[in-house]
């Protein structure tokens, strides 16, 4: 991929901060002059798409393993319960194992088996969605998200694939030439036969006919852009979900700037504190914005700022306009995101000059 790109994560270890809000309204300024992905990785609730009232495709069912047991082959000896660290695999002295809790696919069981008895199954964890911001046709602003499935913990490997899926794009190696899978779950072939699950073709729709139900990739590439670098792409602005765990870790992998949420209260300064140490073993360059920096203490967020030498770039203050539009769920426009949206124009520019890696 072109380094040129800018890939940005706006994070943060507190949920509620305003991450959402951000990266809404900076995705927004962004687009304003540069084409810009918004990739929203908290899976297991996407409000992105809420807030900026996008188009919906569902572009594919993202799938994990799932093991399934032959009984002719097992011999009930429980190895695949001990080395199973989700505690999915029950075992019982004389019985055949079973799962009962969540699995997360890892396949270890598969490896330990000492009689092949473990086969590999899929599940469905979850889906990646598209959509268009359409309030303003002016903005460049295309919308990724994922969705798990209810009753699924398996985020990590979704949010994953999102991200992916959205760097691709941005790349061009999403290949859809194969099949795709449409709103109502068919299977639908690149000469848009639709086949069932035991592989009869069912119905032999026309490609044009599918293809409000079913996502085109190239429908993101405007003709003639997908032979510019990057396919036209400037930045990838990636909205983590709070916390630091492995599913914030995905989302954050090989990104060049993070911006850390927080919000001036003793709770703010401790999950802000967290995020960078966070950020700071993955050697990632980040930079602090304060939300609703008039309410509490600021001087907790510039005590942290000093003591992990990480400059505070921005304070975005709580406004009756700005929660008007939260409550609404509506972007939010503000000067404050504006200079935010002019530093990260700014920075791009000395990567685009420089040998492809933001200063920290
Ligand atoms: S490890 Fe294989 S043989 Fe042993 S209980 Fe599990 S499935 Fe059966
Ligand atoms: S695939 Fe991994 S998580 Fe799932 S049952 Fe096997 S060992 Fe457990």
């Amino acid at each position: 991929m072109n380094n040129n790109v800018i890939k940005i994560a706006i994070t943060g270890g507190k949920g509620g901060t305003g991450k959402s809000t951000v990266s809404t309204s900076l995705a927004m300024e962004l687009s304003r002059k540069n084409r810009v992905i918004l990739v929203d990785a908290d899976v297991e609730c996407p409000d992105d798409r809420i807030i900026l009232s996008t188009t919906q495709e569902k572009v594919e069912d993202v799938e994990s393993l799932l093991p399934f047991f032959n009984q002719d082959k097992c011999s009930k000896c429980g190895a695949c319960s001990e080395v199973c660290r989700e505690n999915a695999l029950i075992f019982v002295k004389d019985k055949f194992p079973f799962i009962s809790g969540q699995c997360n696919g890892c396949g270890a069981c598969l490896l330990v088996c000492p009689f092949d008895a473990i086969q590999e199954g899929k599940q469905i964890i979850g889906a990646i969605y598209q959509g268009k911001y359409q309030r303003n046709n002016d903005l460049n602003l295309l919308l990724v998200w994922g969705e798990i499935e209810v009753g699924c913990e398996n985020t990590s490997l979704l949010v994953k694939a999102t991200r992916d899926y959205a760097l691709d794009l941005v790349s061009g190696e999403f290949n859809s030439s194969e099949e795709s899978i449409s709103d109502s779950g068919e299977v639908i072939s690149d000469s848009g036969e639709v086949i069932s699950d035991s592989g009869e073709v069912i119905s032999n729709s026309s490609r044009e006919s599918i293809s409000n139900s079913n996502i085109n990739q190239n429908s993101n590439v405007p003709y003639g852009e997908d032979k510019l670098p990057n396919n036209g792409y400037e930045y990838v602005i990636i909205d983590t979900a709070a916390g630091t765990h492995c599913n914030v870790i995905n989302a954050l992998m090989g990104v060049d700037l993070a911006l850390a949420v927080t919000e001036p209260t003793p709770l703010g300064k401790h999950d802000l504190e967290l995020i960078l140490s966070l950020l700071e073993i993955m050697e990632t360059p980040v930079q602090i914005v304060v939300n609703k920096s008039d309410m509490g203490d600021l001087n907790l967020i510039k005590i942290v700022s000093q003591d992990f030498n990480i400059p505070l770039i921005q304070e975005i203050p709580y406004e009756k306009d700005i929660l008007k539009k939260h409550a609404r769920n509506q972007p939010v426009t503000h000067e404050n995101i504006k200079k935010l949206a002019d530093s990260i124009l700014n920075l791009s520019i000395k990567t685009s000059s420089a040998d492809g890696v933001l200063p920290q």
